[in-house]
């Protein structure tokens, strides 16, 4: 069995002849590609604008400098990619880090119980994580009783619905970031978006992504001034159209991973090892976690790990626990502070979760799993 990985990029020869095709355009960045994704993207996530930029953590920093001002308090995750709380640093904002649920999202209840207590707290930055979105209802409530700025990294949730609210649409939240990293949804190599209802902010992320330059030859042909400080985190043409080509693509992506997760239930449910949440036709599935109690087996999580990767299946951990970093630590941050977030990190393993993972595979994933599993139980 060839290499497989916990996630991959599928990239087809149509996308490959988009890309290319725009390779030989007049304009390879700032161009009509660019408008197009963005517009197409907006429509598929119901929302009124979309800002195409370099990277999902170019999206997180622009949509911070839009919404933070410096100290403000941000609450937010530690079950995350590290460049979700390093926005918040960026502006010298300071992250506050609270526990999750046992569906790997940020505990909402516990961000309520903070604001409660600190009237001061500005913001609230959560994760739909591995595709399972916030819940809408509470997101709403603390919107309106708290008046707080709301961002949803929906980095892994592209075509999530839930309650009949698309992921990325901003309906409960004032802006939402998605990344085209290639495990994602849909790639452009590197890229990102950020998806917002707001006017005034929707305009202040086009400046922000081009150097904060305006008037482009409104006032002579050359003219153009900086009137904030901007930079360059421009999406070119031809990744725009890489991303436009794998947009069309999007459902038929999201039911395999689907029917994928599908067949993970059907093999691990009523078993002691336990998935995040139930099998939910809502969530995007970004990645499969389930969770082992390796207290229960003889060999350590590295030791399956590494049998697994004899196998050739690359198992992955979302995350190590972002105030669990030597640079977090060094801020003061202590994992203690969010314990169900450690506990979760001990046990938790992705299992590969991608398109184009055939059925072949998934049961040799399966297979694998349960024979280092069996064979490692402490009877
Ligand atoms: C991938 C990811 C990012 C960062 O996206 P990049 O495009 O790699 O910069 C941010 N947040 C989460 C939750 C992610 O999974």
């Amino acid at each position: 069995m060839e290499f497989i990985p916990f996630g991959k990029q599928c990239i087809e020869e149509d996308d490959v002849r988009a890309a290319v095709e725009a390779c030989y355009a007049d304009f390879l960045t700032t161009g009509p590609r660019g408008k197009i994704f963005e517009k197409a993207f907006a429509d598929y996530c119901d929302v009124r604008y979309a800002v195409a930029v370099s990277s999902g953590t170019a999206a997180l920093h622009l949509a911070s400098i839009g919404l933070l001002n410096e100290g403000d308090l941000v609450l937010t995750t530690a079950n995350s990619f590290v460049a979700t709380s390093n926005a918040i640093l960026y502006v010298g904002a300071k992250p506050i880090f609270i526990d999750i649920t046992q569906d790997g999202n940020i505990d909402l209840d516990l961000c309520e119980k903070a604001l409660q207590e600190n009237p001061n707290i500005k913001a609230l930055y959560g994760v739909a994580f591995s595709g399972n979105m916030l819940d809408q209802q509470k997101l709403q409530a603390l919107r309106d009783r708290y008046n707080i700025i709301i961002l949803e990294d929906c980095a892994h949730a592209l075509g999530a619905v839930k309650d009949g609210i698309v992921s990325g649409s901003c309906q409960n939240s004032d802006v939402s970031i998605f990344s085209f990293h290639p495990v994602k949804h849909i790639t452009t190599g590197e890229g990102g978006m950020i998806t917002t209802n707001s006017t005034a902010l929707y305009e202040k992320l086009l400046l922000l992504r081009n150097h904060g330059m305006d008037k482009k030859g409104e006032i002579a042909p050359w003219y153009s001034e900086m009137t904030q400080l901007g930079y360059n985190y421009r999406l070119t043409e031809f990744q725009s159209a890489l991303g436009l080509s794998q947009l069309h693509k999007v459902e038929g992506f999201l039911e395999k991973r689907r029917a994928i997760a599908k067949r993970y239930h059907d093999s691990f449910d009523g078993t002691n090892i336990k998935a995040l949440y139930p099998y939910d036709s809502s969530s995007a599935y970004h990645i499969f976690v389930v969770r082992v109690d390796f207290g229960a087996l003889s060999i350590t999580k590295k030791v399956f790990f590494e049998k697994m990767l004899e196998k050739n299946i690359g198992l992955y951990v979302h995350y190590i626990p972002i105030n669990q970093h030597p640079f977090y630590k060094e801020l003061g941050y202590l994992d203690k502070d969010t314990p169900m977030t450690q506990r979760y990190y001990e046990e938790a393993v992705s299992l590969p979760m991608y398109p184009s993972l055939s059925p072949e595979e998934q049961a040799y994933v399966l297979d694998a799993f349960w024979e280092v599993y069996r064979k490692s139980l402490i009877a």
